[in-house]
C-alpha cells in the first residue's frame, strides 16, 4: 500500500496478502475534523470487495498453517506486532489524532494500549495449559477439552478509538488462531490499514488478516450476513449492533456487540468534605464528560451528585469547563479536539438545544467556540457543556449525546443515587466517588453496568473483561472472556477399552 497520510492513496482493501483499489473503482476522502479538509483518499470498497476478502480468509483458515501454528509461534508473533507499534508510536499516533480529531498526546496513548492488547493476548495464550482433562470416572477413558478457533472473523469498527477497538478484536483472534477480516469506520480508517501492513512485516501468513474499507450498510451488512464468515464482533452504536445481530442470526453466527452508555458518575458529598477530595472529584468529573470531546463509550455524561453539594461542585465544573482549550488535536497544549463530523456536531446541538426546551440551565458552554487560527470555523469544534437541573424523563439524560455535554442530576439517599445511576437501558460503565469505603463497596455491589470504578474514571485493564449490561452489548471483550469469544470448546472422549454396548439385542 502507499503511504495512506498522502491524498493519493487509494489502495486501502488488503485481500489474500494484495493491496487494492476498490472493485468499483470508488473512492472516499478522508477529512481532518479540525478544518473539514480531506487529507487522504481510500478506497470506498462495496459487497464485491467483502466476498474476495472473505474469501481470502476462508482460505486461510481451512487450508492455511496460521490455525495451526504452535502457540509460541502465535504469541511471539503477536509480540513482535507490539514492538513494531512501538516503533511506529509517533506516526500512529499522529494519525489517529488527525483522522479522529483526538489530542496527539491521546492518540500516543492509544497506540500504547493497542500494544498492551496484543501483548497481553500473546502472554494469555502462551501461559494457558493445552487442554482441560475431565474426569470421566472410569480409568479406561481420556477425556479432555480443548480450544479451538472459531474460523473466519467479522470485525466492524467504529470511529471514535479506532485502532484501539479493532487491537481488542483482532489481538485475540489471532492469538486463538482465526483469520479474520475488519471493516473500520469509513471515516477514520487509516490506522487500522496501517496496522494491517505491521502484521504483514511481523509475518502473518497471506490471507489471515484481511481489510475492506468501505461503508456499514454495504461492507458491514455484508459481513453480518454472510455465510463464510463464523463470528461477526462490532464495536458501534446501538441501532447498527441491533441490524448486525439480526443479519448474523439468519446464519448462527456467534455475534459479539460493545455498543454504547449512558454512563453515571455517582459523586457522594463526603467524597468533597475536604479540599483535596473536592478538587479530585471535580477534576475527574472533567475527565470523565469531556475527554475526547466526550466521544468515548464509557464517557461519565451523567454527573449524579447530593444534592447538598450540588452548587459548589457544579460552579466549579462549569469554571473549568470554560477553560479546556479546545484547538487543532495535532497541536501540541491542546486539551480537547474538534468533533469527528458535522454530523456529530449535529447531534450534540439536538441534544443540547431539546434539553433547554425542556427545562435544563446551561452553565457553561452550549454554543460553537469563536474561530480562531488554532479553531478554523470549517473545524467541528463545540464547546464543553455543563447542563444543570436535568431529570429522567429529558432526551439528553436517556440517550447518548456522544458529544462534550455533561448533565446532572441529584439524589438525596444511598437508594435514590443507586435507582438514578441504574436508570438506563444501558449499562457498560459507571463511578461512585466517596470516602466512606462500606458504601463505595455497597453502591458498586449494586450498579448494573460492566465496569464500575470507585473513586476514579475511565482506567481498563487488558486483564479485565470489558463489555456491557442491558443493551451495552453481548459478550466480553479483553480478559479472557475476550479470548474466549474467539474459541470453540471441543470435548475429545477417547474409550481406551472399546466393548460392545448392547443396547440393541440384535
Ligand atoms: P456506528 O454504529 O454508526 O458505526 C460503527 C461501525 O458499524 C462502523 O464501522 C459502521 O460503518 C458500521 N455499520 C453501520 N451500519 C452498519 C450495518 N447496518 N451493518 C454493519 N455495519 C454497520 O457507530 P459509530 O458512530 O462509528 O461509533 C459510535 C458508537 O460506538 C457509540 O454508540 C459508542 O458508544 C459505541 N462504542 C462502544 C464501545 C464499547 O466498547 N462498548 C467502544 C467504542 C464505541
Amino acid at each position: 500500500m502507499a503511504d495512506s497520510t498522502e491524498l493519493q492513496a487509494r489502495e486501502t482493501i488488503h485481500a489474500g496478502g494484495r493491496w487494492r483499489a476498490a472493485v468499483s473503482g470508488g473512492t472516499r476522502e478522508i477529512v481532518d475534523p479540525a478544518d473539514g479538509l480531506p487529507f487522504a483518499v481510500v478506497a470506498e470498497g462495496d459487497e464485491q470487495d467483502t466476498d474476495l476478502a472473505v474469501a481470502a480468509a476462508r482460505r486461510a483458515f481451512d487450508e492455511g498453517e496460521w490455525p495451526h501454528t504452535p502457540v509460541a509461534g502465535r504469541a511471539a508473533l503477536l509480540r513482535r506486532v507490539a514492538d513494531l507499534l512501538v516503533r511506529d508510536r509517533e506516526k500512529l499516533g499522529l494519525l489517529e489524532s488527525r483522522d479522529a480529531g483526538k489530542t496527539v498526546e491521546e492518540g500516543r496513548v492509544d497506540i500504547d494500549c493497542v500494544a498492551d492488547a496484543f501483548r497481553y493476548f500473546a502472554d494469555l495464550v502462551a501461559g494457558e495449559a493445552p487442554g482441560r482433562v475431565v474426569d470421566a470416572g472410569s480409568p479406561d477413558i481420556h477425556s479432555v477439552v480443548v480450544h479451538e478457533p472459531v474460523g473466519v472473523c467479522a470485525m466492524i469498527t467504529p470511529w471514535n478509538y479506532p485502532l484501539l477497538q479493532a487491537s481488542w478484536k483482532i489481538a485475540p483472534a489471532l492469538a486463538a488462531g482465526n483469520t479474520f477480516v475488519i471493516k473500520p469506520s469509513e471515516i477514520t480508517p487509516l490506522t487500522t490499514v496501517a496496522l494491517i501492513d505491521l502484521l504483514v512485516e511481523a509475518g502473518l501468513p497471506t490471507g489471515v488478516a484481511n481489510i475492506v474499507t468501505g461503508p456499514g450498510h454495504t461492507v458491514g451488512a455484508r459481513l453480518a450476513e454472510h455465510p463464510d464468515v463464523d463470528l461477526v464482533s462490532f464495536t458501534g452504536g446501538l441501532i447498527s449492533g441491533t441490524k448486525v445481530a439480526q443479519a448474523a442470526a439468519v446464519t448462527v453466527k456467534k455475534v459479539a456487540l460493545e455498543l454504547g452508555g449512558k454512563n453515571p458518575n455517582v459523586v457522594f458529598a463526603d467524597a468533597c468534605d475536604t479540599e483535596e477530595g473536592f478538587d479530585t472529584a471535580v477534576d475527574q468529573a472533567l475527565n470523565a464528560a469531556f475527554i475526547h470531546s466526550g466521544q468515548v463509550c464509557s464517557a461519565g455524561g451523567r454527573l449524579i451528585i447530593e444534592e447538598s453539594v450540588r452548587e459548589r461542585f457544579v460552579a466549579e465544573l462549569a469554571r473549568r469547563a470554560e477553560r479546556i482549550r479546545l484547538g487543532r488535536g495535532t497541536e501540541e497544549g491542546v486539551e480537547c479536539g474538534p468533533l469527528v463530523s458535522e454530523q456529530q456536531r449535529a447531534k450534540t446541538e439536538n441534544h443540547v438545544a431539546s434539553a433547554l426546551a425542556e427545562g435544563a440551565e446551561l452553565r457553561c458552554g452550549g454554543k460553537r467556540p469563536e474561530p480562531s487560527p488554532q479553531r478554523p470555523e470549517s473545524g467541528y469544534f463545540y464547546e464543553p457543556t455543563v447542563l444543570d437541573r436535568c431529570h429522567r424523563e429529558m432526551k439528553v439524560v436517556r440517550e447518548e449525546v456522544f458529544g462534550p455535554v455533561l448533565t446532572v442530576e441529584t439524589f438525596r439517599t444511598e437508594d435514590e443515587a443507586v435507582a438514578l445511576a441504574n436508570d438506563t437501558e444501558y449499562g457498560l460503565a459507571g463511578a461512585v466517588w466517596t470516602a466512606d469505603a462500606g458504601r463505595a463497596r455497597r453502591v458498586a455491589g449494586r450498579l448494573r453496568h460492566g465496569t464500575v470504578w470507585i473513586n476514579d474514571f475511565h482506567p481498563y485493564l487488558p486483564q479485565a473483561e470489558w463489555g456491557g449490561f442491558g443493551k451495552s452489548g453481548v459478550g466480553r471483550e479483553l480478559g479472557p472472556a475476550g479470548l474466549a469469544e474467539y474459541r470453540e470448546s471441543k470435548h475429545v472422549y477417547q474409550n481406551l477399552a472399546p466393548e460392545p454396548v448392547r443396547w440393541f439385542a440384535g
